[in-house]
């Protein structure tokens, strides 16, 4: 662009009155002032979780709008641009911590997650252990004396002569055995059923709606299955499982009374030869 030219420009502007007045301290500090009042109100919104970032925009959003008012009037600020400086750094702040801040809630997240499942489940054979048990026969007692549904069965089972597996084969046969035989229990009882490791080489499960009899037509398939499986390693072995079955007649009472009576019949099962199932005499 020549000198000339902008000469030209200018003079023309001049005699369009298309010059900017000159900042006023008025207008700046009422601007200033307006600024604040929202930023107040936009802080008082925030107490009850408004989100930062959009506060921030908000704040912007009105700059800007001041600033191109002031054009239409065709007035400068010295306050302004330092604002709009402001409020925008302010705003790539919020953003990349609401970013950050966002990124760590998930992954503390997906630890919760991981933390809470290791806490119900079994490390060796990967079923729920004892806790996630009672918490599940805890909420069917519950649902059930709600809703006056059909009562469940609790029933736990015990590997025979497991002592002798280990000390025969070894340890990790051992480990091997019980691993087997929970994914058998697994396969074996309903989706509706929850089984567990109740610890060593006892198993338990919770059969919903189930009456004792019904119980031991589920888990009899438990017990012709377990023999039928061979053990990499122990070719000869058998297993053989003795199962004790309660039928839940009082609801109030505990998860652990009702293993003590299903291991009452349990203790039957193994005394009168052991690889059958017993229901305990309510
Ligand atoms: P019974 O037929 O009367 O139940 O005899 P048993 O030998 O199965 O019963 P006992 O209680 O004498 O032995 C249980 C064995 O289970 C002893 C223990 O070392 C073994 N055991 C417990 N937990 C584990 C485990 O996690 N892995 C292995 N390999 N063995 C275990
Ligand atoms: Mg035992
Ligand atoms: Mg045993």
């Amino acid at each position: 662009m020549s000198g000339t030219y902008l000469l030209a420009l200018i003079s023309e502007s001049m005699r369009h009155g298309m010059v900017l007045k000159e900042a006023t301290f008025l207008f700046d500090n009422m601007i200033l002032l307006f600024i604040l009042t929202i930023l107040f109100v936009l802080l008082l919104i925030n107490v009850q979780g408004f989100k930062y970032w959009l506060s921030q925009t908000a704040i912007l959003a009105v700059i800007l709008i001041i600033h191109l008012y002031l054009l239409f009037l065709q007035q400068q600020s010295n306050l302004l641009f330092y604002l709009e400086l402001f409020a925008f750094t302010l705003l790539i702040n919020l953003l990349y911590v609401q970013f950050v801040v966002k990124k760590q809630n998930r992954h503390l997240q997906n630890e919760n997650i991981e933390l809470t499942s290791a806490a119900f489940t079994d490390q060796l054979t990967g079923i729920y252990n004892r806790r996630a048990f009672i918490q599940s026969c805890d909420k069917e007692f519950d649902r059930v004396s709600r809703h006056q549904c059909k009562k469940p069965s609790v029933a736990i089972m015990d590997l025979d002569k497991f002592k002798s597996v280990n000390d025969t084969y070894g340890h990790d046969i051992g480990d091997d055995v019980l691993k087997i035989f929970s994914s058998v229990l697994s396969e074996q009882v309903r989706n509706i059923d929850t089984v567990a490791r109740w610890g060593g080489e006892e198993f338990v499960v919770l059969l919903p709606e189930t009456s004792a009899e019904q119980a031991k037509v589920v888990l009899e398939r438990v017990r012709l299955e377990i023999p039928k499986k061979k053990i990499a390693g122990a070719e000869p072995l058998v297993v053989t499982v003795s199962i004790g079955i309660t039928e839940i007649v009082d609801l109030s009472s505990s998860v652990d009374g009702a293993i003590k009576l299903a291991d009452n019949a349990l203790y039957e099962a193994k005394e009168t030869g052991r690889n059958k199932i017993c229901i305990a005499k309510n």
